[in-house]
């Protein structure tokens, strides 16, 4: 009988191997860039082409390979970072199980050249699908320079489940910003397309998160520090400073970006009760623990880690966390809402031509009023403001009583999805720049082309700039940050699917408040205004604008009719 159970051929096993390592472009960045690190590299400058499809190529000027060395590099299980068992225990590198080059040959198009500082020739190795198909001397600069084109050209259905280069490109940026964060000593650059994303010199922590996630962030963070056999790092943010998702909670384990679900949420509970419902901080922590306390070969990729005692170190991380935000002045006597506008807008906005220019648009900018009849409202009377957010009016049959926030909201809705449909914008005479951080900066340049759609004219300025050319004429200038910041929020990933949001988050800045003083005119022309909305009963967030008693309701309510 012949045997239905047979060893794979080899080239079918690299390629299972290779799945398990390279899931995705950046997963060949991560890869190539731990290698650059480990080899003690002080630059490290990767080029990216249309998210990795075309080619990722990192450089580096670390301790290089002599010509046998580069040949058994791509060898699997070849290794220069371990020898035995006993050295698993005590893991002090990125990588160990020399896998990552074999599995990336095996899928992909290899160039390397590299040298050793002290060799007078370097060696040139080309592979494709983990044949060797060159090795020769050459000429090259000390350090490692590897190439990587076609990736999965072999791996078909791999290749079908990947994204657009947008979308790979976005988690390779997430890939960089983490090692910017964690290696402040290594001069790091990220190249996409030929435009430069990263470029961060040599720098402290702090900088780092300024240069990412801009300077008005970095300003608002409070060091962490704890020093025992378990060592905490890092940066955390003053309690008003948050976000309304958990992205920019960043831990490290070891110098290695980890995910962890329970040290994140060890982070968030250290802030206790500091922290609004659903607001999440911005935080950098790196974790140094004896690397005995830890496992870190429980995952191909290396995302997760196994801990000898993780509930000390979570208590470890809440108490540290708590116990710096109590002190000093980091709490704020009342707890305030986060201005994102004051919070976001960088020092190059010129303040003074700011403020001129309010003055101008004032002028220009109509109120409610002008988009409304001035004639009395037949059939209504306006009773008067209860907490100064409900109106009270009455109609020929029933007391209305109108939220105020809710129906300007509604009035705005149903005026800006007209003035999208018409393509009406208002140009800024004196454009309005932003400065983002290269984080955000580079997912807005992704989503610009869609701005657009909405009457947002945004174009880029550099170096984490961007400047706001026009907005749609309900929008304004003071709303403009809190709106891209939103926007930058729903991200590429879902701003088709959202355009909804988009509209309800534009047409929702600048709408009358509750707890807002109106005059009786005031409360007539929005009753007005919103009588005349296609959909007048509901916010576009779905809440009841009017609740209405009928005397009918009245006369039941007051048992006068059964
Ligand atoms: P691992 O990193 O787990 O050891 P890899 O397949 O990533 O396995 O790399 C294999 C070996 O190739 C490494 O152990 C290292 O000796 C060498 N190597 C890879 N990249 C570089 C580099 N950029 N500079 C110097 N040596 C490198
Ligand atoms: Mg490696």
């Amino acid at each position: 009988m012949v045997s239905r159970v047979k060893i794979l051929p080899e080239n079918v096993a690299e390629k299972i191997a290779a799945g398990e390592v390279v899931e995705r472009p950046a997963s060949v960045v991560k890869e190539l860039v731990e290698n650059s690190i480990d080899a003690y590299a002080k630059k490290i400058f990767v080029f990216v082409k249309q998210g990795g499809f075309e080619e990722i190529r990192v450089v580096d000027d670390g301790i290089g390979m002599s010509d046998e060395e580069a040949k058994l590099a791509f060898h699997r299980h070849a290794t220069s970072k371990i020898k035995s068992d006993e050295d698993l225990e005590n893991i002090t590198t990125l990588g160990f199980r020399g896998e990552a080059l074999p599995s990336i040959a095996a899928i992909s198009m290899v160039e390397m050249l590299t040298r050793p500082k002290d060799a007078l020739i370097g060696t040139r190795v080309l592979i494709k699908g983990n044949k060797i198909k060159k090795i020769e001397s050459a000429g090259c600069p000390s350090g490692t320079s590897i190439s990587v084109r076609n990736i999965f050209f072999n791996t078909p259905a791999r290749r079908k489940f990947l994204k657009d280069a947008h979308h790979e490109f976005g988690y390779i940026f997430g890939v960089m910003e983490k090692y910017a964060l964690s290696r402040t000593g290594i001069h790091i650059k990220l190249v996409h397309n030929g435009r430069k994303l990263i470029d961060a010199p040599p720098a402290d922590l702090q900088d780092r998160v300024a240069k990412l996630w801009g300077g008005d962030v970095a300003k608002n963070m409070v060091k962490i520090e704890h020093n025992g056999d378990v060592k905490l790092n890092g940066y955390v943010s003053k309690p008003f400073l948050t976000r309304k998702d958990k992205n920019r909670i960043i831990v490290f384990v070891n110098g290695r970006y980890v995910k962890n679900y329970e040290l994140t949420q060890a982070i968030i509970s250290g802030y206790g009760t500091l922290l609004f419902r659903d607001s999440y901080p911005y935080a950098v922590l790196m974790i140094d623990i004896p690397p005995e306390q830890v496992d870190v070969n429980v995952h191909p990729a290396k995302l997760l880690v196994k801990f000898r005692n993780k509930e000390r170190i979570k208590k470890l991380i809440e108490k540290t966390i708590w116990n710096t935000l109590t002190s000093g002045d980091n709490i704020p006597r009342e707890r305030i809402e986060t201005n994102e506008e004051h919070i976001l807008v960088s020092g190059k906005i010129k303040k003074e031509k700011q403020a001129v220019f309010e003055i101008e648009e004032g002028k220009k900018e109509k109120s409610l009023f002008d988009y409304i009849s001035r004639a009395r409202l037949p059939g209504y009377e306006i009773f008067g403001q209860f907490d100064d957010t409900y109106i009270i009016a009455k109609s020929t049959d029933a007391i209305l009583i109108v939220d105020q926030h809710a129906a300007h909201e509604r009035i705005r809705y149903e005026r800006l999805l007209r003035e999208i449909k018409e393509k009406k914008i208002q140009k800024l005479i004196d454009p309005f720049v932003i400065n983002l951080g290269m984080s955000d900066y580079h997912v807005l340049l992704s989503i610009s082309s869609h701005l657009r759609e909405f009457g947002l004219i945004v174009d880029d300025f550099g170096d984490g700039t961007v400047v706001v050319r026009a907005i749609p004429p309900i929008l304004k200038r003071s709303y403009i940050i809190e709106v891209i910041r939103g926007i930058i929020d729903i991200g590429p990933k879902y701003i088709e699917r959202k355009k909804d949001d988009i509209i309800k988050l534009i047409s929702c800045k600048g709408a009358i408040k509750a707890h807002e003083k109106l005059s009786v005119f005031e409360m007539e022309e929005l009753l007005g205004q919103l009588l005349k909305c296609e959909n007048p009963y509901t916010c576009p967030h779905g809440r009841p604008t009017i609740i209405q008693f009928r005397q009918e309701d009245l006369e039941k309510m007051f048992k006068r009719k059964e």
